[in-house]
């Protein structure tokens, strides 16, 4: 079952510029910092409401974020969708034809499990699936204590 968004991702070139917009003209709070290696991206967790905007920054010019922030500059990367059992979603996603990006679910931000899918067969969506790793009821998807 999806429960809720867990997080919407933003691709950023410029962390600071981009918190001046979302941390201080929004007002969102700044709930954590957090390097990904497996992505090579440092990730910036804002709060809003029961959801978060991640900001995604490049570690490496060779990773993901780095190449999109080329092509299409900064924007909506993904959306992250929380669910509570990442394997029995994917299997009923790619039997209903939509195809993942890796053979299994990897670690991402804050310890989830997460699994992305191919906007080729999302409606031209970067769809994330994610699975936290405390299985909180209240599906908080803050940065790990
Ligand atoms: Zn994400």
């Amino acid at each position: 079952m999806i429960r809720k968004i867990d997080h919407i991702g933003i691709a950023v070139a410029d962390a600071a510029a981009a918190l001046k917009v979302f941390r201080d003209a929004l007002g969102l709070e700044l709930v954590g910092t957090e390097p990904v290696p497996s992505q090579k991206l440092v990730s910036y967790h804002l709060r809003v409401g029961e959801s978060n905007l991640e900001l995604l920054v490049p570690s490496d010019p060779e990773s993901v974020i780095a190449r999109f922030l080329e092509k299409r500059g900064p924007g909506i990367h993904h959306i992250a969708l929380a669910v509570e059992d990442i394997a029995a979603e994917v299997e009923r996603m790619k039997a209903a034809g939509l195809q993942p990006l890796a053979e299994k679910p990897s670690l991402g931000a804050g310890g989830k499990q997460v699994l992305f899918f191919h906007p080729q067969t999302t409606g031209g969506v970067l769809l994330e699936l994610c699975q936290g790793s405390d299985g909180a009821e209240d599906g908080r998807s803050g940065p790990p204590a």
